[in-house]
């Protein structure tokens, strides 16, 4: 089977396994884990912030992130696919008391005019007041669309006009980086808060950081323990994060070079495949997604007509051009 679902689906090579298992370790709980320091300082200063914090999830550090910056009863703008609103089961709401409202583009970017129209600070008491803007880079539902730097550039000076916080999804921000050339400290100082993971195109196991200001990062370690997220000797997973940094960064390019060639197969313009995401609409998405099970492809439905193929650490140039010959039959 050559597994297109998702970069979720990687398993950690021998080189990651012995870096894990030689890890230095201590109680992190305490701040005392060598290796998790390391690891957050690293991840905060690729960045250009002040500190980062690492937690088992993507979605636990969006939830952390967003709730360091609206309160309960207060409001996030973000687009009617992110990962936010689409894919953390409600948390924000649940768990936060944070609501959200979306504007929609086809492919996940950045509107400022609508983002304009819906943004409202202080419209008196029968409103709910908005605190601060969530962007996603790349765009997982959108196809791993990459936000352009112009476009964030423009969010940030409209958020510090309006006082308004940043916060950036940026679980695939190594790919944008990748595909761009754009530094991640550039990315980073679009945002207040930014979230990264470590264990979609990076191929960790585990693995997530929020970044952001030392007193926001202070807070989050508070809220992190109070969700359950604190952890202990913890080095032996940042350990697999340190090791996807040093050696898998750089080759998501050959990610990006099989999405292009499998989206050629499905009949999708290259053109508008930015990174390593690939979705297109079929009639019945679920009966594509059994036919190319049946041929020896796994591939994913995100939406009832949409369907999405993911390359990754695992998926070799010779396993893409297989899944783009079974694909293209299809
Ligand atoms: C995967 C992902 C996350 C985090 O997911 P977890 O499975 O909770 O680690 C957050 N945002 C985006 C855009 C993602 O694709």
């Amino acid at each position: 089977m050559i597994d297109l679902r998702s970069d979720t689906v990687t398993r950690p090579g021998e080189a990651m396994r012995a870096a894990m298992a030689h890890a230095e370790v201590g109680d992190d709980v305490y701040g005392e884990d060598p290796t998790v320091r390391r690891l957050e300082e690293r991840v905060a200063s690729l960045l250009g912030h002040e500190a980062a914090l690492f937690t088992p999830t993507g979605s636990m550090a969006n939830v952390l992130a967003v709730g360091l910056v609206v309160a309960p009863g207060r409001e996030v703008l973000c687009e009617a696919r992110a990962h936010i609103a689409r894919a953390e089961l409600g948390a924000h709401g649940a768990v936060s008391g944070v609501t959200m409202r979306t504007w929609s583009h086809p492919r996940g970017q950045i509107d400022l005019p609508a983002i304009e129209d819906l943004f409202a600070p202080d419209l008196g008491p029968f409103f709910v007041p908005t605190s601060a803007i969530s962007v996603e880079n790349t765009h997982n539902f959108a196809g791993g669309a990459v936000l352009p730097l112009a476009d964030l550039k423009s969010l940030r000076a409209f958020a510090d006009s309006q006082g308004a916080a940043v916060h950036l999804d940026g679980a695939r921000i190594w790919n944008a980086h990748v595909a761009t050339g754009v530094a991640l400290e550039e990315y980073g100082a679009a945002a207040d808060v930014v979230c990264v993971c470590l264990s979609k195109g990076l191929g960790a196991p585990v693995g997530s950081l929020l970044v952001g200001r030392a007193d926001l990062v202070v807070e989050a370690r508070v809220r992190r323990k109070r969700l359950g997220g604190g952890m202990r000797q913890v080095g032996i997973l940042a350990a697999a994060g340190l090791y996807a940094l040093d050696h898998h960064v750089e080759r998501l390019a050959e990610d990006h070079a099989n999405a292009r060639l499998l989206a050629e197969a499905c009949g999708v313009d290259p053109a508008g495949v930015d990174t390593n995401i690939v979705a297109f609409e079929r009639p019945d998405a679920a009966a594509f997604v059994a036919a190319a099970r049946d041929a020896g492809v796994l591939v994913g439905a995100v939406g009832a007509r949409t369907v999405r193929l993911v390359t990754h650490l695992d998926v070799s140039r010779s396993d893409a051009e297989a899944a783009a010959r079974v694909l293209a039959a299809l």
